[in-house]
């Protein structure tokens, strides 16, 4: 890793200054957001720089009990300290995202800031507001790449048993326990050494997964009972309206995943889902092979992500939103029977 190693060799350079370092990550933090934020966090701490974690808005309680997570600042809570902060560093790192309008309200604080700009990412397609750029999508997760960046660095011994677990815990999130095809050799290499550090992986499951609410459940029924199966085009849609939300007292969070149950329906090739958020609706694409959701929520709903995973939104409502998905997916009807028919 020729690239890693002389952008390693750059910051640590630049590390010699002492600046004044944030973290941040993407809007609704992930797994992978969180944990990688929270591990790179902890080593740069142990090496005694001035650093904070400076994240757009609260995340699931499910990833609370990682280390330092009482030491997060929610922007969207603390936005007056959150931008003297971000005024005030000289170095600010892009976690698990690759423009600064996936943060949601940081967006003006990061365009504005003079600060030098590290991205940490495996995102499609990154903007060009960095200084110093580490992106690469064929990256199971963000977490993985923190974990080559400490390595470059010359730091995977600081990396403690629960810094290792914050690590882990975005590597198997994103890539759904180990089963997505990012998931490559070194990724099990990078597990294997996590969790010779003392992770309890067991443990670490049971707090991300057995966390359950009632809501969630009464949400899932609703959704699997309205989910649409389009045969020709191998697609599955489930949606939720405002009233599903409200009725089943839907919290942030409830609805993780659901995405996932249309794509496991046997003979699907991609699947969406949609539900209302702020204003709009949010959707959610995923797709097992070589379909690529992000181009095609890029392209008809003002979205990306990853090749088999991706959002977007729409203003129309779930009718109207419906009706322009099947309309765009009629352009690759032949593309998703050949996938289906592959396997
Ligand atoms: P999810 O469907 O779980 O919200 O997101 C799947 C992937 O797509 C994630 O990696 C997420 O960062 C990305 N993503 C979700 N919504 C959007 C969006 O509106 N725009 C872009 N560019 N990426 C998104
Ligand atoms: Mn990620």
């Amino acid at each position: 890793m020729q690239v890693l190693d002389s952008l390693a060799a750059e910051i640590k350079a630049f590390l010699g200054s002492q600046p004044e370092i944030i973290i941040t990550n993407h809007h609704n933090p992930d797994g992978d957001a969180v944990g990688s934020a929270i591990g790179l966090y902890g080593v740069l701490k142990q090496l005694g720089f001035k650093v904070k974690m400076v994240m757009p808005n609260d995340y699931a309680p499910n990833l609370k009990w990682m280390t330092h997570s009482e030491e997060v600042l929610i922007f969207d809570q603390n936005e007056g300290r959150a931008t003297e902060l971000m005024n005030r560093a000289q170095l600010l790192i892009h976690l698990d995202y690759n423009d600064p309008k996936r943060s949601g309200p940081m967006e003006d604080s990061i365009r504005a800031s003079q600060a030098k700009k590290l991205m940490i990412d495996h995102h499609q397609q990154p903007s060009d507001f960095c200084d110093w750029t580490y992106s690469d999508t064929s990256m199971s997760s963000t977490c993985e790449m923190v974990y080559h960046f400490l390595d470059a660095m010359g730091w995977t011994n600081l990396i403690d048993k629960d810094l290792a677990e914050a690590i882990y815990t975005g590597i198997a999130t994103d890539t759904g326990n180990f089963r997505f095809s990012s998931t490559s050799p070194i990724t099990h290499q990078v597990a294997s050494t996590l969790l010779a550090k003392g992770v309890e992986s067991q443990k670490v499951a049971s707090r991300v997964y057995d966390t359950n609410s009632f809501s969630r459940f009464q949400l899932l029924g609703r959704a699997l009972n309205g989910m649409e199966v389009w045969d020709e085009l191998h697609t599955a849609v489930i949606s939720l309206n405002a009233n599903d939300l409200k009725e089943c007292n839907f919290k942030k969070g409830d609805t993780e995943g659901f995405v996932n149950y249309g794509l496991s329906l046997e003979g699907i090739e991609l699947a969406a889902f949609m539900m209302p958020r702020d204003g709009m609706l949010k959707l959610s694409f995923r797709s097992k092979t070589t379909f690529d959701v992000n181009q095609f929520a890029r392209q008809y709903f003002k979205g990306g992500g990853h090749r088999n995973a991706a959002g977007g939104s729409s203003e129309l409502d779930i009718a109207g939103t419906k009706s322009k998905l099947l309309e765009a997916l009629s352009a690759y009807k032949n593309e998703l029977k050949a996938l289906a028919d592959a396997h």
